[in-house]
C-alpha cells in the first residue's frame, strides 16, 4: 500500500506558502470551488439553484446509482492536485484529497456499509503502478471509519474506442466494463472515484453491483466535471 506519510513538505500551505500545519491553509481552502449547486442525483454542477432538482440526463435516463456525492467542481487548483496525484504520484495530494472527501462525507452525514474503489483495468494499473481510487479509499476509510475492499469489482474493458457506435452499442460496451467478483452481504456500497466526468463509468459500475444484488449503490468522488459551456465564478475569473 502506498501512503502519503512519507511526504516531508509539511509546514507550509502548498498554495500560498504561508506557515501552516495543513497542506492547504484555511484561507486558501475557503477559496476552493465547491460543488454546492448540483443535480441531486448525479451531482453535475447546475447554473441555477433549485430545490430537489434533477438534470435532464438523470430524468431521461435514470442511473443505477442512488446518488453521487462530489464536494468539489473539477477546476483548478483541485484539478491540478488530482492530476499531480494521479500522473506524478504526488501522494501527499492523495492523502489531502481523500481526507477532504471523508470530512465532506461526514459533514453531510452520509453513510454506507462498504467502500469499493472503482478498479482500473489491469493494463492501466501496470502502467500507472497504483490505483488512485484505492489510495483515496484508504484515506476516506480512515476518516469515516467504514471498511473498504478491492476484491469486489473487476474492470475487464477500458471502455475506449467508442467513436462511431450508436448510443445503444456504447451503453452495452460500458455495461460490460465491470465484472462483480463477489457480492458482499451488505445493504449499501459507496463506489469511490477521483473524478466523475460524464458519469458513464459510475453508471456502469453501479449497474454491475445492482445486478449482482447490492440493494443500494452510491458514488463518492472528490470532484465532478461540469457540462461544457457551464460558467462558474472561479478564482481565475475573479482575479
Ligand atoms: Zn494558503
Ligand atoms: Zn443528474
Amino acid at each position: 500500500m502506498l501512503s502519503g506519510l512519507d511526504w516531508l513538505g509539511a509546514g507550509c500551505c502548498q498554495v500560498c506558502g504561508v506557515s501552516s500545519a495543513h497542506t492547504v491553509c484555511a484561507l486558501c481552502d475557503a477559496e476552493l470551488l465547491r460543488n454546492q449547486q448540483a443535480c441531486q442525483q448525479c451531482a453535475v454542477p447546475l447554473e441555477q439553484a433549485a430545490d430537489a432538482m434533477l438534470c435532464g440526463e438523470c430524468l431521461r435516463n435514470p442511473p443505477s446509482f442512488s446518488q453521487i456525492f462530489a464536494p468539489f467542481i473539477y477546476q483548478s487548483p483541485v484539478r491540478d492536485w488530482i492530476s499531480q496525484f494521479k500522473y506524478q504520484r504526488a501522494l501527499h495530494w492523495g492523502r489531502w484529497l481523500g481526507t477532504e472527501l471523508g470530512q465532506a462525507v461526514q459533514a453531510q452525514q452520509l453513510t454506507v456499509d462498504l467502500i469499493v474503489p472503482v478498479p482500473l483495468h489491469a493494463a492501466r494499473l501496470c502502467q500507472r503502478g497504483f490505483n488512485q481510487s484505492a489510495e483515496l479509499a484508504h484515506w476516506v476509510s480512515q476518516q469515516v471509519q467504514i471498511p473498504w475492499r478491492t476484491n469486489i469489482l473487476q474492470r475487464i474493458h477500458q471502455g475506449v474506442g467508442q467513436q462511431g457506435l450508436s448510443r445503444r452499442e456504447r451503453q452495452r460496451n460500458m455495461r460490460r466494463q465491470f465484472r462483480v467478483l463477489q457480492t458482499p452481504a451488505v445493504q449499501s456500497i459507496a463506489l469511490l472515484d477521483d473524478v466523475v466526468t460524464t458519469g458513464a463509468t459510475a453508471r456502469a459500475a453501479a449497474q454491475a453491483l445492482r445486478r449482482a444484488g447490492v440493494p443500494r449503490v452510491v458514488v463518492w468522488a472528490v470532484a465532478r466535471t461540469p457540462k461544457p459551456n457551464t460558467s462558474f465564478i472561479t478564482a481565475e475569473t475573479m482575479s
